[in-house]
């Protein structure tokens, strides 16, 4: 099918313009200075829309067990819902179980995506007991299964922990495969310690997630990952879900050294507060218990934040999509905040409430595209596959309505959830039409895609490696 989108602005890290975008097949074709493309063929007007790559959200958990239950998006219905949010590839964490082989849980989770996504995705690999078989394993992964990304956690002692030799193996392994090193940086252990103490004295309450987690908590173990990769000969690193400035000033400290440092904040990050969803009355607050946890507006979370995605010390936006249902699900955790499923369900507003950001004045649109899209892209070896409008990439594309409206809510959301983490905000944009490998599966707020249209996208390795 071919396909002429006229009379749009496209945007991408490098500029803003008006082109025409001619797509064929599943990629796009060509650019045309506006009314430039070819006649007789299907035209979509784009006319006062701008003209993005799909968005690549970097981080999800779909049907992740955790807590004692299952994350409530599947493939199906989360890739779905990223969808209508424009979101046109996910990466999700494939999971290796402590003493389970890593070739079986990756095998694990294609099974349960394949034939199921709405939109296309890739693999992380979370490892969950680092030894000799999984180390021989990462090469297996980075060689063959198009997997150059594993996940290590400094949380969840007798979950996913690693201590810091593991780490260490694991860093000096990627160094010389070249994969990248992504780390839960939190203290599990002191944490631990603290949440114990908390439940000891009575204190059970969803807030308390918040209070047993401090920034110095996070900000010590993003320190001592930047130390274990330095000693692991300048591995690369890649800080997920960074939510505190004193984690955010080690980041900009190694990068300011010139160290292969990353670092992915989420929205729950650049909106949300401790005290008013955390400390929400009741039992409340454990719509909005998550790893690392929301943190104090009485601080300048936010505003650093903003600050560290204008300055790449923040590089990426993921959503770090981990949703769990208010009933039976996050309701385990009644009388003790500590067995509340940590999760926040996110992957359909992640482009709007970054857009938001554009409009609010902190981010400019350029920005707006590079780390929704074309940063995920580089930095997990996808580009110029995706994240870009140019000849030869794939052609997912978004046409986004800056005159548009967009309220968040569970009476409208696609998300396997029965609350929304963002009730009742407003964007002042809107997504208007999303394209997958040249498919329009979402226009005039209606439906087109299917179930098994995505695809499993093998990556190499990341760009921006040193
Ligand atoms: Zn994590
Ligand atoms: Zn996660």
């Amino acid at each position: 099918m071919t396909l002429l989108i006229t009379g749009g602005t496209v945007v991408g890290p490098s500029g803003t313009y008006p082109a025409d975008v001619l797509v064929e097949g599943e990629k796009i074709a060509a650019l045309f200075a506006p009314g430039g493309g070819p006649d007789g063929v299907e035209t979509i007007d784009a006319t006062g829309r701008y003209v993005i790559p799909g968005g690549i959200d970097a981080h999800t958990h779909m049907e992740l067990p955790f807590g004692g239950t299952n994350a409530s998006d599947t493939f199906d219905t989360g890739t779905r819902a990223a969808a209508f949010g424009g979101t046109t590839t996910i990466i999700d964490f494939a999971v290796q179980r402590t003493g389970e082989v890593v070739q079986d849980g990756l095998a694990a989770w294609h099974a349960k995506a394949e034939g199921n996504c709405h939109v296309d995705y890739a693999f992380h690999m979370i490892l969950g007991g680092v030894d000799d078989d999984s180390l021989k394993a990462m090469d297996q992964l980075v060689a063959d299964e198009g997997i150059s990304s594993f996940k290590l956690f400094m949380a969840y002692p007798g979950v996913f922990y690693s201590d810091d030799g593991q780490i260490l193996r694991a860093m000096q392994k990627a160094r010389d495969n070249g994969a990248m090193i992504m780390m839960h940086a939190e203290n599990g252990i002191a944490i631990d310690v603290l949440v114990q103490q908390a439940l000891a004295r009575g204190e059970t309450d969803p807030i308390h997630h918040g209070l047993t987690r401090p920034q110095a908590l996070e900000a010590e173990a993003t320190h001592r990952a930047i130390r274990l990769a330095e000693v692991a000969q300048d591995c690369p690193l890649y800080i997920v879900h960074l939510s505190a400035s004193q984690a955010l000033e080690q980041v900009a400290a190694a990068r300011d050294a010139g160290r292969n440092v990353f670092a992915e904040t989420c929205p729950q990050y650049l909106y949300l507060t401790l005290e008013d969803q955390l400390g929400a009355p009741g039992f409340e607050g454990a719509k909005w218990v998550c790893s690392t946890p929301l943190r104090s507006g009485r601080e300048h979370h936010h505003r650093d934040l903003w600050k560290g995605l204008r300055s790449n010390d923040l590089a990426i936006v993921s959503t770090d999509h981990c949703p769990f249902c208010f009933k039976d699900q996050k309701e385990l955790g009644l009388g003790d905040f500590s067995k509340i499923p940590n999760g926040i369900g996110g992957v359909e507003h992640r482009v709007d409430l970054v857009y938001q950001g554009v409009v609010d004045g902190k981010l400019s649109l350029e920005r707006w595209v590079e780390t929704i899209s074309t940063t995920p892209a580089r930095m997990f070896g996808l580009y110029p596959r995706k994240g870009v409008i140019a000849p030869g990439s794939d052609a997912d594309i978004v046409l986004y309505d800056p005159a548009g409206r967009t309220r968040i809510s569970v009476e409208t959301h696609h998300m396997n959830m029965d609350h929304s983490a963002y009730e009742g905000y407003e964007i002042a944009g809107k997504v208007d039409t999303v394209i997958s490998r040249g498919t329009v599966v979402v226009a005039d707020g209606a439906y087109h895609g299917r179930r098994g249209h995505g695809r499993y996208l093998p990556r190499s390795l990341s760009s921006y490696l040193v």
